[in-house]
């Protein structure tokens, strides 16, 4: 038994190839994973049309009962097959059918622990669990950390957020989703903060593969991961900073046995296609509960995203109110301090008077807290039960029907359980959800019917806070589709025609794109509910046909198509609402961009495009298929079918 022990120790796990393992192949027979055990570690591998794409990685886990990652051979295995379909108003796609083989490969060690590696493979995408039994009379468990590894092509670039240092930023509010983007950068580099980077991950490997990490099916009952700092040759999965949530609650996440951990999910193509229209995030989960009321996807206005805190105040609202239904938008988003500056008693005759107009209201609340420093109100209710179901209560009672919640503690499971609560409350009250200061939603948009929106991005108010995000603004905007808005809904708050972002109109940060640009993000950027940050000047100074598209753009489709793009460079993007093909573009590279429009585009298709970022236009698309997009400028084709 030495020498095998030795070469373990010299070899590192997963390191060489031992034995064929157990292969589970796509329907498509394209995508194979294979799951081997490596000297008692178990590995697996991932090729797509033969060639590797992620090579031997470790699987597995450490837990206080025992270790599930070393000393493990295969007990049984199980192979099956899924082939459902669902439908869905709030993500990408609107009906959906999902095709996937399984194989279910259960790991026993000497002592008897047993746990078993669930996986599912559909075309372009390959799902990982670990399905953990009760351990003889134990039936509670705490898992130490995750074995659960990513060998990614050795020279592929990487495409990564970093996971921030806990209890910095606004009010020590961090982590939240808001960091830079490392763009094309070589595999390895370092993460900003030395924690790593967050979901999902975007890599490009030297043969033109892709592939997205991401994760799905987190609930109240594990934490949130993200992806280590690389070693080895290995990203791995890595669980929450005992510093989050200001150290309350545990960083490991604690479970009642029999239990699954969250489905991990890598997505592979050779385009960028099935990175864009992945469903993978939702093809996994269920939903938790079912709601008495559908959750109304919308369009809306909100005060605070250039007229800021001293906004909040009734005749600012209501005049928001009044530009909401200029609009025809479903909604007005009243933001911090409302319960200081318009009070209860406001509220109440805001509402009536926004019924009045067709116009709900959504109402911002702060999560905190014992976890963050924020003093904008209000504080202090959605974070315990009692006083949450009466503060819902009186929303219901007053007709509001969305609320947003703002500044979480970070990735902890006591964090993902007040998410679940908030959701789950809200829901008996009737009400839809938007998360800002976040993490990633991580297949909410099913599992939770009345989830509506998550920020988790460097959204629009930094558009305000600093120029440096303006000058950004084309690339962050390329970025999106491939990897944040390919996982989950994304509430971004923008559009803007303000030329200087201040109330104004006059002062404040410069915007560099065109009002093209700003008219495609609102099909770019893909949310059920979106909160523009039009302001009531844009009536008037404006282009009229940029007033009008946003009049009727919608915010829910039936399917999205990856057109052309490079992440960090352009994006174009198809969304089909009904019968209606949106096709919107971006471009952030320095020269101007020539694209062709798709077949299905028909030739009366009206576009709105950027003649230049200080000219926007329209014409019929006509015979001719190309549009050619200025720096930082952007279009939209509409065509009805
Ligand atoms: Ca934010």
């Amino acid at each position: 038994m030495l020498k095998p022990i030795f070469m373990s120790i010299i070899m590192g796990a997963c390191a060489t190839s031992v034995a064929a393992g157990v292969t589970v192949k796509s329907p498509d027979g394209k995508l194979a994973v294979s799951t081997e055990v490596n000297d008692g570690h178990p590995c697996y591998t991932i090729t797509f049309n033969g060639k590797e794409v992620i090579g031997k990685s470790p699987l597995g886990f450490r837990s206080n009962v025992a270790d599930f990652s070393s000393m493990m051979s295969i007990a049984d295995t199980l192979r099956g097959s899924i082939d459902k379909h669902y439908t869905q108003d709030k993500i990408k796609h609107s009906d959906i059918a999902y095709k996937a083989n399984t194989l279910a490969v259960t790991l026993q060690n000497r002592q008897g622990n047993e746990m078993t590696v669930e996986w599912q493979v559909s075309d372009n995408n390959v799902a990982l669990r670990y399905a953990i039994p009760r351990q003889g009379d134990t039936g509670a468990m705490i898992v130490h950390e995750e074995m659960t590894g990513y060998r990614l092509p050795e020279n592929s670039t990487v495409f990564m957020t970093s996971q921030s240092d806990p209890m910095i930023g606004w009010k020590r509010t961090k982590p939240s989703y808001e960091e830079i983007y490392h763009i094309d950068a070589p595999l390895g580099t370092s993460s900003d903060y030395g924690h790593g980077f967050t979901f999902p991950a975007l890599f490009h490997t030297p043969e033109g593969m892709w592939l997205l990490l991401t994760e799905t099916d987190v609930d109240g009952y594990y934490c949130g991961s993200h992806i280590s700092d690389f070693h080895d040759g290995i990203y791995s999965i890595a669980y929450p900073m005992e510093g989050e949530n200001n150290g309350n609650g545990s960083a490991a996440p604690g479970i009642s046995l029999p239990a699954t951990t969250p489905w991990r999910t890598i997505t592979v193509a050779d385009n960028l296609a099935p990175i864009v229209e992945t469903t993978i995030p939702w093809d996994l989960v269920e939903p938790r509960y079912e709601t008495s009321r559908e959750a109304a996807p919308g369009r809306g206005t909100w005060s605070w995203i250039l007229w800021q805190d001293g906004s909040i105040n009734f005749d600012d609202q209501k005049t928001y109110i009044d530009f909401a239904a200029e609009m025809g938008y479903e909604n007005v988003l009243v933001d911090n301090w409302w319960d200081t500056y318009i009070g209860k008693d406001g509220i109440e005759r805001l509402a009536q008077y926004a019924a009045s107009k067709g116009v709900n209201l959504i109402i911002w609340y702060s999560s905190s807290g014992h976890w963050n420093d924020i003093e904008q109100g209000p504080v202090n209710k959605m974070d315990r039960p009692i006083v949450r179901k009466k503060e819902m209560k009186w929303l219901h009672d007053i007709g509001v029907k969305a609320i947003k919640v703002d500044f979480f503690g970070g990735d902890k499971q006591e964090t993902m359980r007040l998410y679940e609560d908030i959701l789950s409350d809200a829901a008996d009250y009737c009400i839809d959800v938007v998360f800002h200061g976040c993490t990633l939603p991580r297949g909410w948009e099913r599992m939770y019917p009345n989830f509506v929106g998550a920020e988790a991005v460097l959204a629009s108010e930094n558009l305000i806070f600093g120029q440096y995000h303006c000058d950004i603004e084309a690339t962050s905007a390329t970025l999106h589709p491939f990897i944040r808005n390919a996982a989950a809904i994304m509430e971004y708050g923008g559009s803007f025609l303000n030329r200087r972002l201040n109330r104004g109109n006059d002062g404040g940060t410069i915007r560099r794109t065109g009002d093209g640009f700003e008219l495609a993000t609102a099909i770019l950027f893909q949310n059920p509910v979106q909160n523009f940050a039009l302001a009531p000047n844009n009536l008037t100074d404006a282009p009229a046909e940029a007033i009008e598209f946003m009049k009727s753009v919608p915010t829910t489709w039936d399917e999205t198509r990856y057109i052309d793009g490079y992440p960090g460079k352009y994006a174009v993007i198809a969304r089909r609402h009904g019968d209606t093909w949106y096709i919107a573009g971006v471009n952030a590279l320095e020269k101007p961009l020539t694209v062709t429009l798709p077949d299905f585009i028909k030739p009366d298709a009206k576009i709105y495009f950027d003649k230049s970022t200080k000219e926007l236009a329209t014409r019929k698309a006509g015979k001719n298929r190309k549009i050619t997009i200025p720096t930082n400028c952007g279009f939209t084709a509409i065509s009805r079918q």
